[in-house]
C-alpha cells in the first residue's frame, strides 16, 4: 500500500485540502482522507483531479492528421468538400499500413493522451486486416497492439474490436476502401474471445464491442453479435457511430423510414451499456429519449468540427438528464481543453447565451463541463474509474497553479480559468492505477515515442 499527498484535490463531495489518497499494489484506491496530517511525506503540490476518459480513438488517424485539409477537386455535382472526402483520404492512407506501424502510432498517441490529463482511452478499432484485406494468422492481431500500446504508454484501455461488414444501409456490398476492417460474425467473435480470454484479469483493460454504425452492420448481425457477446459479458460496452452526418440520416430514411437514432432506440435494448457516438443530428423526441435510455453521448468537438458534421444539442440532452463525454477521435488535436471549450463554445453560438452547460444558477462551467465528462467517460469505458473514491482506480492528474492564469485562483476558478483561459498545458503529474506516469510535464518514454513516430510519419508520406 502506497500513499499519495496532493494539497489539494477534487473529490466527490467536492474541494478539499491535504488529501492522502491510499493506493493498493493492484492500483486500487483504498482510503481518501481530507485535512490530513502528511508528516515526514512530501506533498505534492498544485490541484488534483481525477484523470479524464477519453471515450473515443481511431488511433492510426492522429499519423494523418493535417492531411485532410487541402481542399478537394471541384466537383460536377455542386458538393462541396465534406466527411466524406476526408474519408477517401483516410481509405488511401491505410493502403500500406502495417501492425508495426499501428502500435508506434497508437503508443506516441497515448503518451500524448496522458500528458494532455486523459488516463485512459477507448479505442473503437477497425484496422483488422491486412492491406490486402485478409485476415491476419492472428485475427486479433492489431487490437493486441493497441492494448500493448496503452500498457507501454501506461494508459488504461477499453478496446473495442469494430464490426464492419457493409458499405452502406441495408447490407450494402463494401467497397474496396473498406476491405482492412470487414468480418462476419463468426470472425468477429473470434477476435472477441481471444481479447477476453488473455484480458480477463488485467485491471488496466476492458473488452467490447463497436458496430461501427448502422450504416456498416445489418440488424440481424449485430443482434447476432450482440447475443453472442452477452456470453461472455452482458455488461460490456457498445459504441456505435450513429448519427454523424445528414447523408447518414437521409440514407437511413430512405432504407427503414426511421432516423438513426430513432432507428437504433427501436430495435435495441439501449442502456447504461451503449455510447452514440456523434449522435449530432436529433429530433426532439430522439434527443430526449436517448437521455432517458441512459446511453453516453461520445461526443467529440474538435474532430466534429473539423469535419464539418454539426453541432450535437448539447443543451436540451443536458436538461434531460442525459449523460455524455468527450473523446478526441480522428486526433485532429490531443487537447481535452479543445473538446470541452469548444463543446461549450458550439452551444453559446447557437443560443447566444454565456454559460449554458453550467446546469444551473452561480455554478462553474468548468467544473460541470469536467465532472460531466468524468461521468460519461467512466460510463463509456465500463472500468471504476473517474472519482477519488474507495475502489476506484488510483486514476489522477494534477494541475500547476503556480503560473498564471492559474495562479491565485482555487476551486472550481482552477477549473474555469484552465477549461477557458489556458493556452499552455497546465498538467503536471500523472498517475495511472497509482503509478506516476508523467512527473512535471514529461513522460518517460516521449523521447523514444517521438522518434518512433517520426520514422512511420516519413515512411508513410514518402511510400
Ligand atoms: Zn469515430
Amino acid at each position: 500500500m502506497t500513499t499519495l499527498h496532493f494539497e489539494t484535490a477534487l473529490l466527490p463531495d467536492g474541494w478539499a485540502n491535504n488529501v492522502s489518497v491510499t493506493v493498493s499494489p493492484d492500483g486500487t484506491i483504498g482510503q481518501v482522507i481530507a485535512d490530513s496530517n502528511p508528516s515526514e511525506t512530501v506533498v505534492i503540490p498544485g490541484a488534483a483531479l481525477p484523470g479524464m476518459p477519453n471515450l473515443h480513438s481511431h488511433a492510426f488517424q492522429r499519423a494523418m492528421a493535417g492531411l485532410g485539409e487541402v481542399s478537394g477537386p471541384a466537383r460536377d455535382d455542386g458538393e462541396p468538400d465534406s466527411f466524406w472526402t476526408w474519408r477517401q483520404v483516410m481509405y488511401g492512407f491505410l493502403d500500406a499500413l502495417t501492425p508495426d506501424q499501428i502500435e508506434t502510432i497508437a503508443f506516441k498517441l497515448y503518451v500524448d493522451m496522458l500528458k494532455a490529463g486523459y488516463t485512459s482511452v477507448a479505442e473503437f478499432h477497425y484496422v483488422h486486416h491486412n492491406p490486402d484485406g485478409a485476415p491476419y494468422d492472428d485475427r486479433a492481431e492489431t487490437s493486441r497492439r493497441t492494448i500493448a500500446a496503452a500498457a507501454r504508454a501506461g494508459i488504461g484501455i477499453t478496446q473495442l474490436p469494430v464490426l464492419y461488414n457493409h458499405g452502406g444501409f441495408g447490407g450494402q456490398t463494401p467497397t474496396d476502401g473498406q476491405r482492412r476492417f470487414l468480418n462476419n460474425a463468426d470472425g468477429f467473435i473470434q477476435i472477441v474471445s481471444a481479447l477476453y480470454a488473455e484480458n480477463a484479469d488485467n485491471p488496466h483493460v476492458r473488452i467490447g464491442i463497436a458496430p461501427h454504425s448502422l450504416r456498416a452492420v445489418t440488424p440481424e448481425l449485430l443482434g447476432d453479435v450482440i447475443n453472442a457477446l452477452n456470453g461472455f459479458d452482458a455488461k460490456a460496452p457498445i459504441h456505435i457511430h450513429i448519427a454523424e452526418q445528414m447523408k447518414e440520416v437521409d440514407d437511413c430514411l430512405a432504407w427503414s423510414g426511421q432516423r438513426p437514432v430513432e432507428w437504433l432506440l427501436d430495435h435495441q435494448s439501449v442502456d447504461e451499456r451503449w455510447c452514440l457516438i456523434h449522435a449530432t443530428h436529433m429530433t426532439d423526441a430522439e434527443t430526449d429519449a436517448m437521455a432517458k435510455a441512459g446511453a453516453v453521448a461520445g461526443l467529440c468537438p474538435a474532430t466534429e468540427a473539423n469535419l464539418g458534421d454539426g453541432i450535437f444539442p448539447a443543451v436540451r440532452f443536458a436538461e434531460q438528464g442525459g449523460i455524455w463525454g468527450i473523446g478526441s477521435d480522428s486526433h485532429i488535436s490531443v487537447n481535452m481543453k479543445e473538446e470541452l471549450r469548444w463543446l461549450e463554445y458550439g452551444q453559446r453560438l447557437i443560443h447566444r447565451q454565456r454559460t449554458v452547460l453550467a446546469g444551473g444558477a452561480e455554478r462553474s462551467t468548468g467544473r460541470a463541463l469536467y465532472e460531466a465528462a468524468l461521468n460519461g467517460g467512466t460510463r463509456a469505458c465500463a472500468r471504476p474509474i473517474g472519482v477519488l473514491a474507495e475502489g476506484r482506480r488510483a486514476d489522477l492528474i494534477v494541475l500547476n497553479t503556480e503560473n498564471t492564469p492559474l495562479a491565485g485562483r482555487s476551486g472550481d476558478a482552477l477549473l474555469d480559468a484552465w477549461l477557458f483561459a489556458c493556452d499552455a498545458n497546465p498538467v503536471s503529474d500523472v498517475f495511472v492505477g497509482g503509478k506516476q506516469v508523467v512527473s512535471d510535464g514529461i513522460h518517460a518514454k516521449q523521447d523514444k515515442a517521438e522518434a518512433d513516430m517520426r520514422a512511420v510519419m516519413e515512411k508513410l508520406i514518402s511510400g
